[in-house]
């Protein structure tokens, strides 16, 4: 039925009737596959955004496909007031690829670090024996963790919190990288210490060699746990299944989301080990569509895509291929090139070009890309692209780059 609708008349009408969060670039996608997604006009573009990394396996990747309609056909949503054939997979395949003993289903990544942090509390206050509602969590300037009150209680984002307090308690922020400021923020009623490896909603930003691992020694010292929010990071995106692989370190509690759903669904998780998941019991916290039997198929099948290292290692390639094109790129324009994996933060002399303006000058190449603070943008195409792909997305910033100032 609305087939017939151009590019600008979809765009008139979203502006019309949906609700202005977000400021997307003008451009209507209606077919997507692998690493390539095609507008209504017909135009193509490499997507290098992937849906914020939800989509690490491409669009329609057929297996996942696959799995979700065979899923379909059988059985979609049960809640967890009964068991389902496929929750108990899912959590095993999940365990065993973090290396965690149990996991809690929820759907977005912010719902499953909410999930987090209270888990965190109740493990403070059942096992640590911080007093009922005193636990304190440590979280980092520059967090990105999603977008509910609490979280955005310990934003430093202005626009993410400014109208939408009163605000959660209980958050001690340092700043990220500063493993002596974390130190000092730590006192006696301490339970956690959240953490992204890789900032990347804040620009791809990556900490001082040693300091996740800095992090952890504190952490076992003071007797604390250790969150990691691998919901952007984790899952190949960084060449690893989980980002902090890169510094050797094992976290209490692993956050994960986006690509757990495939591209396909919401799909979010809490792994830990029983002895702090276990601080959870019936009726102390759920979500309807958590573990839900279709959500859980995709999950499972995610794992096994997972399972061989394939992803991770084309990952690790891919994203030498990007790093080495990306420092290539001449001119004082570029001021910084950040990269970790196939995922990259290209900062940009915001008085010559700022990041939108070179995402909408990469429209007219045929990719996608995001920016972000206004002075950077971030790639991070499907695993599943080709090396010529990568040559392409190098080459079209270049010739932007080359064509301005
Ligand atoms: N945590 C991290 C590290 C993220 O990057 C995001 C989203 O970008 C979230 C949590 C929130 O995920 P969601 O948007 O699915 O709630």
């Amino acid at each position: 039925m609305t087939d017939y609708l151009t590019s600008s008349q979809h765009i008139a009408l979203t502006e019309r009737r949906a609700a202005h969060n977000y400021h997307p670039l003008p451009v209507v996608l209606a077919h997507g596959e692998g690493a390539w997604v095609t507008d209504v006009e017909g135009r193509r573009y490499l997507d290098c955004l992937a849906g914020y990394s939800a989509l690490n396996f491409g669009h329609r990747h057929p297996r996942l496909v696959a799995r979700a309609q065979q899923q379909l056909g059988r059985l979609t949503l049960t809640s967890r007031a009964f068991y389902n054939d496929q929750l108990g997979l899912f959590a095993e395949a999940l365990g065993a690829l973090v290396g965690k003993e149990t996991i809690l289903p929820m759907n977005s990544g912010a719902e499953a670090v909410e999930t987090a942090l209270k888990v965190a509390r109740k493990w403070g206050t059942d096992v640590k024996g911080v007093a009922a509602d005193r636990g304190r969590v440590v979280v980092m300037e520059g967090n990105f963790h999603g977008r509910t009150t609490t979280i955005v209680s310990f934003s430093t984002d202005d626009l993410a919190r400014r109208g939408f307090g009163p605000f959660t308690t209980g958050f001690d922020l340092v700043p990220y990288g500063d493993a002596a400021a974390v130190e000092d923020a730590v006192t006696e009623e301490t339970v956690a210490v959240l953490l992204e490896p890789v900032q990347g909603e804040g620009g791809v930003v990556i900490p001082p060699p040693g300091f996740i691992r800095q992090v952890r020694e504190l952490c076992d010292r003071r007797g604390i746990l250790l969150i990691a929010d691998e919901v952007q990071s984790g899952l190949a995106r960084t060449g690893p299944t989980l980002a902090v692989e890169h510094e050797g370190v094992v976290p209490d509690v692993v956050v994960l989301g986006k690509a757990l759903g495939g591209g396909i669904l919401p799909v979010s998780a809490v792994a830990a080990d029983s002895d702090v998941l276990g601080v959870i019991t019936p009726g102390t916290h759920g979500s309807t569509f958590g573990g839900n039997p279709l959500a859980s198929a995709i999950g499972h099948e995610v794992c096994l895509l997972l399972e061989t290292g394939e992803f991770q290692q084309r990952s690790a390639e891919l994203g030498c291929r990007l790093a080495n094109g990306l420092r290539g790129l001449g001119g004082d324009v570029v001021r910084d090139v950040r990269s970790r994996g196939l995922w990259a933060g290209v900062d940009l002399d915001p008085s010559v070009i700022t990041g939108r303006q070179l995402c909408e000058r990469l429209l007219e190449h045929h990719v996608l890309a995001k920016d972000t603070h206004g002075s950077t943008i971030r790639l991070a195409p499907p695993l599943v692209c080709s090396d010529d792909d990568i040559d392409m997305l190098v080459d079209a910033i270049g010739t932007v780059l080359a064509n301005v100032g």
